[in-house]
């Protein structure tokens, strides 16, 4: 509820603080038991640290985060520890997020020594269990994670992620750096745990097509604010907002028989979020900007029932 991250921006001999990066700027939503909520964005629009704000892995600057009952802002570090088993990540870049000296029981192991877990039998077990559950085997878990493909090590810090047994995974663009052949494996598997054990996720990607698939409703962002939120049918049929629109025609479509030079429907650069546009941050790219657009910045409201837009065409 209202989250906002404001990174500061330090400049000369003295490092004092010259400006502020507006990384996540007034952002409220809930995301419902069990659903997985995607949230899309170019590079930059706050996607990311959004989820390290909702883990509290960084601070906000202001704002709130709940989890069932609890406000996660205020929890002291013993509390949050206990929660933390509840809330887990996954990484975009599986190889960079496994220490590459541990062999995969070791990294399977370690959540289990933080939050006191199993002795150290059942924790064997546990990761043996756990292997299996995400199509690896047995005898994977004396191996290194170099030893692996990109697709397998995927599958490790899925593992990894779902060792404290959590309710909420926060799934941080887990398979853009995966072939498109190997991506599709991983989407079905994190929609089979999902069922498996009842999880609810919150998918981030800057690919629609991929948030489209795996998602029961969608946010998007545009610096480091929401500007469309609605059920994933309703996005793509009715879409609201312009950048949406922009954004759902530069999906690719797998088809040989288009152009797949297409031009950049988007066109211009995204403004930097240290000096983001007046009005709405989107108005120097919008091909349906007004004047007011220039000067006003559009509220983030419910249109039609569960879909939410920001944009003065719908007001
Ligand atoms: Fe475009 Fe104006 Fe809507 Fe912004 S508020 S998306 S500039 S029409
Ligand atoms: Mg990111």
């Amino acid at each position: 509820e209202g989250l906002k991250k404001y990174f500061p921006i330090t400049g000369g001999v003295f490092g004092r603080k010259v400006g502020e990066v507006k990384a996540v700027d007034d952002v409220s939503f809930m995301v419902r038991k069990g659903e997985t909520l995607g949230l899309v964005g170019e590079s930059g629009c706050g996607k990311s640290t959004t989820g390290r704000l909702l883990l509290r892995l960084i601070e906000a600057t202001e704002g709130t985060v709940k989890f069932e009952d609890k406000e996660v802002n205020t929890l002291s570090t013993t509390e949050m520890k206990k929660i933390r088993r509840e809330m887990q990540l996954i990484f975009q870049d599986p190889l960079a997020s496994l220490n590459p000296r541990q062999t995969v029981e070791k990294i399977l192991m370690e959540p289990l020594v933080v939050h006191k877990i199993g002795e150290k039998n059942e924790r064997k077990q546990m990761v043996k269990e756990i292997l299996e559950v995400v199509g690896l085997d047995e005898y994977h878990a004396k191996r290194y994670p170099h030893q692996f493909s990109g697709g397998q090590r995927q599958r490790i810090g899925i593992a990894r992620a779902l060792m404290t047994r959590p309710k909420l995974i926060i799934a941080d663009e887990p398979v853009s750096a995966l072939d498109v052949s190997i991506q599709s494996q991983v989407l079905n598997l994190l929609k089979d745990l999902q069922k498996k054990f009842s999880l609810t996720y919150i998918f981030i990607a800057h690919d629609l097509g991929v948030v489209r698939h795996i998602s029961d409703r969608v946010g998007v962002m545009y610096l480091g604010r929401l500007v469309e939120l609605a059920d994933v049918d309703q996005i793509f049929a009715n879409t609201l907002h312009p950048y949406t629109e922009a954004l759902l025609s530069s999906v690719p479509i797998p088809d040989p028989e288009l152009d797949q030079d297409q031009e950049d429907v988007l066109g211009g650069e995204i403004p930097s979020p240290a000096n983001p546009p007046r009005g709405c941050a989107f108005h120097t790219r919008c091909p349906l900007a007004m004047d007011v657009c220039k000067e006003v910045r559009p509220v983030f409201k419910e249109k039609e029932p569960g879909h939410y837009v920001a944009c003065h065409l719908h007001e």
